[in-house]
Parts: structure tokens; C-alpha cells; sequence
């Protein structure tokens, strides 16, 4: 890693991008040994988050262990950052449960980017990049920056976030910028005229304009998207002891399986709620307000919507939760979680005074909503790259995604396929095909199949109700779903394979270990275990599924399970908790799989199959589905389609 010019003038993968997505793509390029540059505004800003201090959540979650599954970052730097960890929908199954962590924003940018600097092959470099270059035969093969330096690249892949265009808005005032630097990133004082309702703001990052002028010449289809931000408040000035306390489970679970302990000391955070004199003034400001004004009138992120948007949507509602969560260790900034608004700098701080415990709290700095250009996700094949330009990725919020587990998880299948394309990892022979997890493998292939299938009409976030097979898709199993995948094409490196491989080792043996020791069901009903008196002899593997069964009660039959270690020992009873279910599903998957294996030709001309209705030709024309699977999921076309899709390929197949 260098800190500054790039040393090379020609790379096998450029990254373009700092952010989640970028941190990925670039890692997993440089473990599969291509030649990595990542440029970015500031290396010092890399592993920085925008809006909320935290990792994971429901769906998201799941995101972050797919991408440790495969080697990535994200999971190892929250263990190292984390200052508060829950386990989401604990008491449901541990198919929808949510691993998440509050995060010190410090600690967090410091792993990130000392993760990083222990790749071998990657090099950082701080620089704008103002264009993407094409050979004679338009595909990529380099980039442009600001400083007019022209490096060479097989493949570039653009993750700049909410930077393209990117507009902020805080009340009347809308400034050009990419984004808010963090409090504590090295971010010195605004320099706006006094009178700009968002002076306060301590620094701006500068949007990227040249990038957005190189995608509209291209010839994608963009989009304007917003979200936004609460303001930051000085943690010192907050009557805490009024506040009811939520504190982080004991002991905090890591999220990386490459993690034994989380070492970071733990915190608690608070909750607090709007009033209805909340709820008053913020419906006498909306006309100030830009979403109402009229200022904005981009699309934003559903299920986070801001303030002025909660009290106008769920108007009979006279009060919402805010949860207040300190930024760090160290640091008294505190982010209240629920009350993300672009009000005017004014109105935000009598809003605070309306809020119990808050009646007197410093606002640090204001909430702000941010507009920026994303590109259409159906512009896509499902590797990442661009249909129009081989060798041109796009990873990250620029492809309508919110939130970092989404880009970050996006980073690492453009970072996968771009080292692929650049030829220089040993499954370069696959690079054709690139590597896709389909929605049987991952959270992961399920949030690009929709984006490359849906587009992203509104920002799109993970839930674990967009995925179709969650009993498979767990948190506890990503390394077995997706480490295998890894090691095959290269992105896994050597430390993870020797851990994952002694896991399995042990997995196995216990596995084993469960199914030999058996016993009938008299004698266990001696022993103290209830079963069916059927005569029916069970292992220990058949009564793990059983509902409260575990290794631990069962060593008292079989003192022989007690030398299997606790985490091993829980796997399997997860595994057998769900093994009935999984070989139910199984014929599902199966059928999923059929039609995906049936690739639909690149050069279809689908205004030659009869039997398709004219809006049906014209959006499977536009989209250019890659299988019948997926030509089944763009909305409104129908089973007869499918039909004549399928005969018309088949015909075609048998000509050839
Ligand atoms: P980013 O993390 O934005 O990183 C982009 C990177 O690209 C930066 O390093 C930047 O310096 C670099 N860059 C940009 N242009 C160039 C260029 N031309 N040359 C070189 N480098 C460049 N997510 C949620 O889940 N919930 C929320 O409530 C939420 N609110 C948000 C509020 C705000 C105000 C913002 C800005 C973001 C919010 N997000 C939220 C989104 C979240 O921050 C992003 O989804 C996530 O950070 C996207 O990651 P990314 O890697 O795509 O881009």
C-alpha cells in the first residue's frame, strides 16, 4: 500500500472509491493477484461511514458474514470496532436473526484501512478520477484523474457512492458536495458565507461531476436518488439520566468467524422519542423543508425515511423512537438514530428541544439530504460489469443500493469478477462467465439478481424477506455456503482456507460422532429423555432436532459428545434443526436452478418469437434477462411468455 501517486503507470484493476464497496473490490482484486489500485478524494477518509455509526441489522447482517465468508474486510473491522453488539430477532429463529454492532467511527476507518495495508498488491493512491478511458474497440483501459495523470487498466471498477452529482440540502441551502467529511476525519472548519444555514457543517467532500458527465456519454440510463442524515449532538449536553438505557448483549458475539473475542470496550445506548409538540413544529416548518418544497424531488430510501417524512406518512402517530448512539470511546458525538431530517439548520435545533432528555443538547452539527446520479442496476450483467462497456464495473450506492453492507457486498463480487477479467488470478480460465452467487447461494446473489432484474426504482436495502430460501441462507452457515465458492476462484486466502478447513474438520468429526451413538427409546427414557416409545432406535443426530435438545444434554447420555467445543457443538444443532426443512426446500432450489442453467443467447432477437405480447417483447429487449430464471422475475411477464421463450431457444439450440 502507498499513501499517495500511484507508483505504476498500468494496473491489471483500477477501483475508483473509498467507501464500502471500493475497500472491498479492491481487497478482493489484490488477494486473487491482480495488480490493485484503488484511488480515492482522500485515503485518510477510507473506511469512513456517512450517516449511522453501525454494521449490520436484519438482512444486512447476513450481508457481512457472506462477505467475511469470502475473505473480506467489513466483519473483521467491526470486531475491532464494535462498541455495542445485539443479536436482532433473538428470540426468533436463527434464520432471521440479525447480527448488529454500533461501531467508534475512529476505530473503525483505522481497521479498515490497516486491513487494507496488509494486502499484498493493492496500492492506495489519493486522487479524483475525472474520466474512464476506452481502446479502439470500446472497452476500458484506464482512467483519467484530476491531477491529468492517465494510468492504465484492464478493468475499472466505479464505486463513488453519493458522489456523482451529488447535492446537499439543508433547508433552503443546497451546496454541491459528495457528502458530509466526518466529525473527526481531519475535516477543518466550513468555509461558507455566514449567512448558509449549514455552516456548522465542518467539512465537505466535492461531488463528482467528471464521472457523471463520463456515464451519461456512455450512453447509462441515470437516476436521481436522495437520503439524508440526522443532525450530531454533543453527547456532554444530553440529560441521560431521564433516558431509558439499552445496553449490548453479554458477552457481544464477533461477526467475523476469524474472530475468537471482541476485545473493545462496550457501551450502552439510550432511548428517547419525539412529542407531539415534535410533531407540531415540524409540521408548521414544511414549507421549509426541501422534500415539501418542492426543492427535492428525488426518491428516497422507503424504510429509512427522515422525520418530516414520519410525522406527514404516519400522521395518527404521536410519537417515534430515537435511539441515541455515541460515535466512539472517546468521543462525545452522539448520533440520534430516528431522526434523519433535511429541516433548516433553525427548526432542527427547536426540534431537539421538544425531545425528553434533549430539552437542552448542543447540536454539533445539522441533518442534511444529499441528491446524487445513480446508474440504472439493469445496465448490469449479474458479474457487475457494465453491459455497454466490457471491462467497466460498478459496485456500491452508485448502483441505487443504500447503506455500506450492500455496497460492501457489491464490492466484493466486482472486485472478484474485475481481477477475473484482468486474467491474472489462477480461475482466469472462468473469466467469462465471472463469478455470480445465484439466490440459492447468498443474501448477496439475491440483492443483485434484484437489482439487475427490478432496477432500483427507490434505494434498495436488504431484508431477509427479499430472499426466497432463508432457512438455507443463515448467518451461522455462510462460511460453508460461501467459502468453498471463494477458495475455487481465488479470492480466499491462505489463513482463512487453513481456519475454515479445521473447522470443517471438526464439524465432520462431530457430525460423525452424533450419528454412531444411538441408543432405543426405552433406554433413553431411562436416561431422562422423552421420545416416542416406537422402539425406533436414534442417534444423537436424529434427536438434535428435536425442539431444546443440544450437545450439552445430551452428553449426559453420551459423555462421549462432551469433548466437542461449544461453537462446533452449536452448529450442529442448528444444522439439525433445520436439515427436515432443507430437504424439503431442496426441490425448490432445484427448480430454480433448472431455469437458470438455461442461458438465454446475448444476441436473442425477440422480436422474432411469436406469441409475445408487444410490452412483453419491448422489456425483455430492454433488459436482456441472461437466463429463463430471470426473464421470469421482470415484472409482467407471464408463464406463456416463458413458454415461448423456452421453445423458441430450444428450436434455436437444435438448428445451431
Ligand atoms: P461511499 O461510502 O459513499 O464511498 C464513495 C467513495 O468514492 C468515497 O471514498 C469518495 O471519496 C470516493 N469518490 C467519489 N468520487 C470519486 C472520484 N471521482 N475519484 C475518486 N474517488 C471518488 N445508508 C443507510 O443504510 N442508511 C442511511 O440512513 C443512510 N444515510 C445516508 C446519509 C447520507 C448523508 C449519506 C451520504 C449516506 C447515507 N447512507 C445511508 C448510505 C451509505 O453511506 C452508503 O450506502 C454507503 O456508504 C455506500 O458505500 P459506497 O462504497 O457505495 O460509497
Amino acid at each position: 500500500m502507498t499513501d499517495g501517486t500511484p507508483v505504476r503507470a498500468s494496473y491489471d484493476v483500477i477501483v475508483i472509491g473509498g467507501g464500502h464497496a471500493g475497500t472491498e473490490a479492491a481487497g478482493a482484486a489484490a488477494r486473487m493477484g491482480a495488480r490493485t489500485l484503488l484511488l480515492t478524494h482522500d485515503p485518510a477518509t477510507i473506511g469512513e461511514m456517512s450517516c449511522n455509526p453501525a454494521i449490520g441489522g436484519l438482512g444486512k447482517g447476513h450481508l457481512v458474514r457472506e462477505i467475511d465468508a469470502l475473505d473480506g474486510v467489513m466483519a473483521r473491522a467491526i470486531d475491532r470496532a464494535g462498541i455495542q453488539f445485539r443479536m436482532l430477532n433473538a428470540s426468533k429463529g436463527p434464520a432471521v436473526r440479525g447480527p448488529r454492532a454500533q461501531a467508534d467511527r475512529a476505530l473503525y476507518r483505522q481497521a479498515v484501512q490497516a486491513l487494507l495495508a496488509q494486502q499484498p498488491g493493492l496500492e492506495i493512491g489519493a486522487d479524483a478520477v475525472e474520466d474512464v478511458l476506452l481502446d479502439g474497440e470500446g472497452k476500458t483501459c484506464g482512467v483519467l484523474t484530476a491531477s491529468g495523470r492517465r494510468i492504465a487498466a484492464a478493468a475499472v471498477v466505479v464505486t463513488t457512492g453519493t458522489f456523482l452529482r451529488g447535492l446537499i440540502h439543508c433547508g433552503e441551502v443546497k451546496i454541491p458536495a459528495g457528502r458530509a467529511r466526518g466529525q473527526r476525519s481531519g475535516g477543518g472548519p466550513l468555509d461558507l458565507p455566514a449567512s448558509a444555514a449549514v455552516a456548522s457543517l465542518d467539512a465537505l467532500e466535492p461531488p463528482s461531476s467528471g464521472l457523471a458527465a463520463t456515464l451519461a456519454r456512455f450512453g447509462f440510463r441515470l437516476g436521481r436518488l436522495k437520503t439524508g442524515t440526522p443532525p450530531r449532538l454533543d453527547g456532554r449536553t444530553i440529560d441521560w439520566g431521564s433516558l431509558e438505557e439499552q445496553r449490548g448483549d453479554d458477552p457481544p458475539l464477533p461477526f467475523s468467524y476469524a474472530t475468537s473475542e471482541i476485545t473493545v470496550p462496550q457501551i450502552s445506548c439510550f432511548l428517547t422519542s419525539t412529542t407531539t409538540a415534535t410533531h407540531a413544529l415540524i409540521r408548521a416548518n414544511l414549507h421549509r423543508a426541501p422534500m415539501y418544497s418542492g426543492q427535492i424531488d428525488s426518491t428516497g430510501p422507503r424504510y429509512c425515511p427522515s422525520i418530516e417524512d414520519k410525522v406527514v406518512r404516519f400522521g395518527q402517530r404521536d410519537r417515534h423512537q430515537i435511539f441515541l448512539e455515541p460515535e466512539g470511546l472517546d468521543d462525545n458525538t452522539v448520533y440520534p438514530n430516528g431522526i434523519s431530517t433535511s429541516l433548516p439548520r433553525d427548526v432542527q435545533i427547536e426540534v431537539l428541544k421538544t425531545i425528553p432528555g434533549l430539552e437542552r443538547a448542543v447540536m454539533l452539527r445539522p441533518g442534511y439530504a444529499i441528491e446524487y446520479d445513480y446508474v440504472d442496476p439493469r445496465e448490469l450483467w449479474p458479474t457487475l460489469q457494465t453491459r455497454r462497456i466490457p471491462g467497466l464495473f460498478l459496485a456500491g450506492q452508485i448502483n441505487g443500493t443504500t447503506g455500506y453492507e450492500e455496497a460492501a457486498a457489491q464490492g466484493i463480487i466486482a472486485g472478484i469478477n474485475a481481477a477475473l477479467r484482468a486474467g491474472r488470478s489462477a480461475a482466469a480460465a472462468d473469466a467469462d462467465a465471472g463469478f455470480v452467487l445465484d439466490r440459492a447461494d447468498a443474501y448477496t446473489g439475491v440483492m443483485i439478481d434484484d437489482l439487475v432484474t427490478q432496477g432500483a426504482p427507490e434505494p434498495y436495502r436488504m431484508f431477509t424477506s427479499r430472499a426466497e430460501y432463508r432457512l438455507k441462507l443463515r448467518t451461522d452457515n455462510a462460511d460453508q455456503r460461501l467459502t468453498p465458492l471463494g477458495l475455487a476462484v481465488g479470492c480466499v486466502g491462505n489463513d482463512r482456507r487453513m481456519m475454515y478447513q479445521d473447522k470443517m474438520v471438526a464439524l465432520d468429526s462431530a457430525r460423525s460422532l452424533a450419528r454412531s451413538l444411538a441408543m432405543s427409546p426405552s433406554a433413553l427414557a431411562r436416561l431422562g429423555i422423552a421420545v416416542n416409545q416406537d422402539g425406533v432406535v436414534r442417534s444423537a443426530a436424529d434427536l438434535l432436532a428435536y425442539p431444546g435438545m443440544s450437545v450439552k444434554r445430551l452428553s449426559s447420555v453420551w459423555p462421549a459428545l462432551a469433548q466437542i467445543t461449544a461453537s462446533v457443538a452449536e452448529q450442529l444443532e442448528i444444522d439439525a434443526l433445520y436439515d427436515g426443512y432443507l430437504s424439503r426446500q431442496q426441490a425448490d432450489i432445484d427448480a430454480y436452478r433448472r431455469d437458470e442453467a438455461l442461458v438465454l443467447p446475448a444476441d436473442l432477437d425477440y422480436g422474432a418469437i411469436g406469441g409475445l405480447s408487444g410490452e412483453i417483447r419491448q422489456k425483455l429487449t430492454a433488459q436482456r434477462p441472461s437466463t429463463l430464471g430471470q426473464a421470469a422475475r421482470i415484472a409482467g411477464v407471464t408463464p406463456a411468455a416463458l413458454v415461448a421463450l423456452l421453445k423458441h431457444v430450444r428450436r434455436r439450440a437444435r438448428a445451431a
